[in-house]
């Protein structure tokens, strides 16, 4: 008799926005007509930028002429993808080479598949709050899990803790939910804390386009002594308005080595053996994005969510709300008035402005308290949520 991976057993309901989902459907049920301002989709809003639908366009007459139709693609990325994304990294400054660069779907199905290149003893340590993925891919893998809590007074960036030794680090930077973001010293000891241990970082930069302070790394092989312990997993999906259109990166260096073992050639095994590529039309979208004209588009999608972080992160310090993120990532991650819990905040907000947001509670105990507010939502809902607001809150 077959018997199913039990971990599955010990995951936690994922009740967060199945939650949310319930309370805003009974609000509506009870208030027929009443119109919602939610603030709380991690889903971007504005579409993807012309460069993008051109060249998409383009790839699907190339999939109808006999002379340029593609079959299956490399399994690591079409090498003009991966040529464009390394000239990327190098424009600022870093120097990786085209074949560190792996194409994928996205960043979550990263984050899940990578676990293959260590073994299941291995222990993980994630610090919380954090996106829900990192504990539930470690949990269905059986792993060890350290939990890292942070708080308002390291502003949510902890330091690497001097007791505890985990072989798997989850960082991410800009952070989902709390916005935060490691400067280059806060960023270096962890990278010094990961090769003393000889442990391996797995670096979530999915919001590295939304970084406007020098001070703040896009990459973590911006620090010295990186590609000899991390991993970085980065996404189009809020770069570019990837979202349903699925498209991500990871860079393994050559340097990551192990036990002998390079995870960099790992990867390549493993990619060859469990998947057939990301399709060709996609890549070709993506490759756009990397552009000129791609990149000045799509700062200009970041810059319309930038400019409703603005309208939000106005309000709270007019109300002397204590908040962190806004600036350099597209959240916002504040106290809830009055010591109210995440959930008690979450219902009065809906009852009493139609405003909706996330409760922190449901990205670790430890985001008791806090709420996040998200910058995707178009720019009339956002200005009527923050007038709301300010009324609400004072
Ligand atoms: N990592 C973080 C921190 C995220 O917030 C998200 C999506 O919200 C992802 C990864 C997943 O990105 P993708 O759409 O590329 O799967």
């Amino acid at each position: 008799m077959i018997t199913p991976n039990l971990y599955y057993a010990e995951l936690k309901d994922s009740y967060l926005f199945y939650h949310i989902a319930q309370k805003t459907k009974a609000y509506l049920a009870a208030h027929p007509g009443a119109y919602l301002y939610r603030l709380g989709i991690g889903d971007v809003t504005r579409p993807l930028c012309p460069a993008v639908i051109q060249a998409l366009h383009e790839a699907v007459d190339d999939q109808a002429d006999s002379q340029r139709f593609h079959g299956y693609m490399p399994e690591c990325g079409a090498p003009f993808l991966r040529t464009a994304i390394a000239e990327h990294y190098r424009a600022r400054g870093t120097d990786i080479q085209d074949d560190e660069v792996f194409v994928s779907s996205g960043a979550s199905d990263e984050l899940g598949d990578i676990l293959d290149l260590f073994d299941r003893s291995s222990t993980a340590m994630v610090i919380e709050p954090a996106y829900p993925a990192y504990v539930d891919a470690n949990v269905i893998a059986g792993r060890k899990i350290i939990h890292l809590e942070s708080g308002r007074e390291s502003g949510f960036l902890p330091e690497p803790p001097e007791d505890d030794h985990a072989d798997l680090l989850y960082i991410c930077s800009p952070n989902n939910p709390t916005g935060a973001a490691f400067n280059k010293k806060q960023l270096q000891k962890w990278v010094d804390y990961a090769n003393t241990n000889q442990s391996v970082i797995l670096f979530d930069a999915a919001y590295e386009a939304f970084i406007e302070d020098p001070e703040i790394p896009h990459s973590i092989y911006e620090l010295n002594g990186a590609k000899n312990c991390a991993i970085e997993i980065c996404s189009l999906s809020k770069t570019a308005g990837f979202t349903g259109t699925r498209l991500g990166y990871t860079v393994i260096p050559q340097k990551l080595i192990r036990q002998g073992m390079s995870f960099h050639d790992m990867w390549v095994r493993n990619r060859t053996t469990k998947t057939n590529g990301v399709s060709y039309i996609i890549q070709k979208g993506g490759a756009a994005v990397f552009t000129p004209e791609g990149q000045r588009q799509i700062r200009e999608n970041i810059q319309y969510y930038k400019e409703n972080a603005r309208i939000l992160m106005d309000t709270l310090d007019r109300t002397g709300t204590w908040y962190c993120g806004g600036k350099n990532a597209p959240y916002i991650w504040l106290k809830c008035p009055d010591g109210m819990d995440s959930w008690t905040f979450f219902d009065n907000l809906l009852n009493a402005i139609q405003v909706v947001g996330t409760p922190g509670e449901g990205f670790g105990a430890c985001g008791e308290g806090y709420f996040r507010f998200s910058t995707f939502g178009s720019r009339e809902d956002t200005q009527e949520a923050a007038r709301r607001l300010e009324r609400f809150l004072e």
